[in-house]
């Protein structure tokens, strides 16, 4: 997290919330939006969190606390008897699943529940389900059968008379159709209800709600007809809708071919169920959504979700999600209100394809050709229904047109399967901390100079091998004597690493699965195993650590001597290690002592020396800690086996063991292994075909085991 003070945090409540008033100006009251709906209720939404967070924080004139706009002063205004109010959202199946839990709890404990005993759970929640149709809201006032106001939500209490408007509306009855008691019953409701009901629409109040939209057909039509007028495009249906409406002269509303689709109906009535509404509704002369419909329970409403995501395209109108209801009202009042919507009905809205996010850091990939590209590490935020950490900014081009600069706060994009892209910066965001963005003079990868190539917008790394030497050191960190991670290929590394996912080893540790499914190749199935083999190796065993930080002349066995020479400073005995106290332990080594060590000569002493006290590789095992990364102590590193202090030297094949197998044997019983034959060895041990260590140790005297003899004495 960027906020972490509470100075720091209120800073931020308070700039997200100038913003938020700002865009919410433009988008009830002046019918234009600067920044896309989706964008701005990310915004919201992160204003609620960290109002969550801090409730000592909350104001009563946060935007959170309110419903829509202010009334436009040139209208009339109009008090809602009853309030119209906003909805909560949800995003996924948990959010809804919370939902439905929280509401369990408050009816489970109600004594005004009837039927149930004792309220115990024992029912299971019916749902209407209900296109969330992306128009206008509007509040229609029947008074004995007549249409006598229609009105904008306002502020939920007060909205603005826009009576004149809504008449041009086909849609919108003038008077109300009188069902027959008949009619009414068949829909299920009593003959009480149909008495009551037909007793209001002849001669009470009516408050019917709805949504005015502009359809897409008709959006279309306009903006050509705009364009060839060279008058300004609409931004959206919704925005034609609402600024149809929100206009003085009658004549340009009734240009706007409006539509009105109902699903409210409110008044001295009596009904049991949701569902009921729509035929009524149909009944008294008003257009209704087809395709709502009941859901005997969560799953339905999930299979009803997914199916008109996919059908959405082919509606006449646009709808940004559903809300869901629960259907028997007598359950409404026990549910009630809470804040500024109520608990008995949610909108279950689409996944946004923009959301907004702050910009971490910039890193520099380098591709195949040594083009440096600059990639966004992003605060981890959910767009199109997958948690994403990167974003593409092209070149340094792209990042001045956006005027990106590192801890902005930026709207990104996922437009299809692919890599999202960072498409506007909130400027008005900012805190004064923001740093600069600047090409890097030398490459971050390989500490080659950088050039800008000629006549392009393009930077380059001069070091031709840069790219393979790169892609060599991702590759040896996941390989199998390495970190071991599953999966994860040469070239599903080569990928992440041109995708700009991956720039060092520690990059993999904060991959998502969102960051691998728009990717070439990438179902959703291998992007998950991938994730689940990176997070099996959270915890690496010490010495393949070491080994799999490619430390030149590092191999195996000097990283396990490394390994166990910390451990013995450290005392620790197969327990969790944190990087942090391996990196204080190779920092406070001077070169001496590192060249004093069993087994290290000069050469791999400087090579050992060097790499630790380069900055480059302590950000990286920095950031591999913060990554959630630790180390564990292996059993091949026990030094008290019985055959602890025994050196061997393996050649040639064996039948019953590889040659891995034989080495961890003896590691874990204590000894250790070399390399090469010297004075130091104890053993050679020679299996099939073994090489030129045989001869070594025959003409050196050292005593040498068949493959019998070895097992003989790692065995009895
Ligand atoms: P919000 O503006 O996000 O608080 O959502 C509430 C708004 O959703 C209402 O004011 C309506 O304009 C709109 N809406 C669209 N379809 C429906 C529906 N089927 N039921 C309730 N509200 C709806
Ligand atoms: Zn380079």
């Amino acid at each position: 997290m960027l906020h972490t003070t509470k100075a720091a945090i209120r800073q931020r409540i308070d700039r997200l919330r100038a913003q938020i008033n700002h865009y919410r100006y433009e988008y009830h009251v002046l019918d234009k939006s600067e920044i896309s709906d989706a964008a701005l209720d990310s915004l919201k939404n992160e204003l609620f969190r960290l109002e969550l967070e801090n409730p000592e924080l909350i104001t009563p004139d946060s935007p959170t606390q309110r419903v829509g706009g202010k009334p436009l002063a040139k209208f009339i205004k109009f008090r809602h008897e009853i309030g119209m109010y906003s909805l909560y959202d949800a995003f996924n199946e948990q959010d809804m699943r919370d939902w439905q839990e929280r509401n369990m709890n408050i009816l489970d404990k109600s004594p005004l529940l009837r039927g149930v005993p004792e309220g115990r759970g024992v029912f299971s929640l019916e749902y209407f389900i209900e296109l969330k149709v992306d128009g206008l809201a509007m509040s229609l006032k029947y008074d004995r059968g007549m249409f006598a106001v229609g009105a904008t939500r306002g502020d939920g209490e007060i909205g603005e008379d826009v009576t004149q408007n809504i008449r041009t509306i086909e849609s919108v009855p003038l008077s109300l159709r009188v069902p027959e008691s008949k009619e009414l019953e068949k829909i299920g409701l009593s003959s009480a209800q149909a008495k009551k009901l037909i007793v209001a629409a002849q001669s009470g109040i009516i408050y019917v709600r709805g949504e005015v939209v502009m359809t897409k057909k008709i959006f279309a039509k306009l903006n050509k007809k705009y364009a060839r007028e060279g008058k300004p495009p609409l931004a959206n249906p919704r925005n034609g809708a609402a600024g149809s409406i929100r206009q003085l002269d009658p004549k340009i509303t009734a240009e706007r071919e409006l539509d009105f689709y109902s699903y409210e109906i409110l008044g001295d009535i009596d009904l049991s169920k949701q569902s009921q509404k729509r035929e009524v509704l149909k009944l008294l002369g008003f257009k209704v959504i087809a395709e709502n419909r009941i859901c005997e329970d969560l799953e339905e409403v999930f299979a009803f979700y997914k199916d008109i995501g996919i059908k959405r395209e082919k509606l006449p109108f646009e709808i940004d999600g559903t809300v869901v209801k629960v259907n028997d009202l007598s359950l409404w009042d026990i549910l009630g209100m809470v804040g500024k919507g109520p608990r008995y009905m949610m909108a279950y809205k689409f996944p946004a394809m923009q959301v907004t996010t702050r910009v971490k850091n910039v890193a520099w990939q380098v591709g195949r050709t040594g083009t440096l590209t600059p990639v966004a590490e992003l605060e981890a935020a959910e767009v199109g229904g997958v948690t994403v950490t990167h974003a593409t900014l092209h070149n340094m081009d792209e990042i001045n047109r956006l005027g990106l600069k590192i801890g902005d706060t930026v709207i990104i994009e996922r437009a299809g399967d692919v890599i999202p892209k960072v498409v506007q910066v909130l400027p008005k965001l900012r805190i004064g901390s923001e740093k600069k963005i600047t090409v890097p003079k030398i490459c971050p990868m390989c500490g080659g100079r950088v050039e800008r190539v000629e006549g392009e917008v393009a930077y380059r790394c001069v070091n031709l091998s840069c790219y393979a030497v790169t892609l060599r050191g991702l590759t040896h960190f996941v390989s199998k004597s390495a970190a071991d991670i599953e999966g994860l290929g040469r070239k599903i590394v080569e990928q992440l690493e041109q995708e700009g996912l991956v720039s060092d080893i520690a990059d993999f540790y904060s991959l998502t699965e969102g960051d691998l499914k728009p990717l070439e190749r990438f179902a959703e199935k291998k992007a998950q195993n991938i994730i689940e083999s990176i997070n099996a190796r959270r915890v690496i065993d010490l010495s393949r650590f070491i080994y799999g930080l490619g430390i030149r002349h590092i191999g195996e066995e000097t990283a396990i001597t490394l390994a166990k020479k910390l451990l013995a400073q450290l005392k620790i005995k197969n327990s969790k290690l944190k990087i942090k106290e391996v990196i204080n332990y190779f920092g406070d080594l001077s070169l001496e002592d590192i060249k004093e060590m069993k087994d290290v000569g000069p050469i791999v002493a400087e090579s050992i020396f060097e790499w630790w006290h380069e900055k480059k590789n302590q950000a990286i095992l920095e950031k591999l800690e913060k990554n959630g990364v630790s180390l564990k102590t292996e059993e091949r590193l026990a030094e008290s086996g019985k055959l602890a202090g025994i050196t061997f030297v393996l050649t040639g094949t064996m039948a019953k063991l590889t040659r891995d197998e034989a080495k961890d044997k003896i590691r874990e019983l204590g000894g250790d292994i070399s390399e090469s034959v010297s004075k130091k060895t104890d053993f050679v041990v020679a299996g099939l075909e073994p090489g030129s260590k045989l001869d070594k140790a025959r003409k050196s005297g050292v005593k040498i085991l068949d493959e019998e003899g070895f097992l003989k004495m790692i065995n009895g």
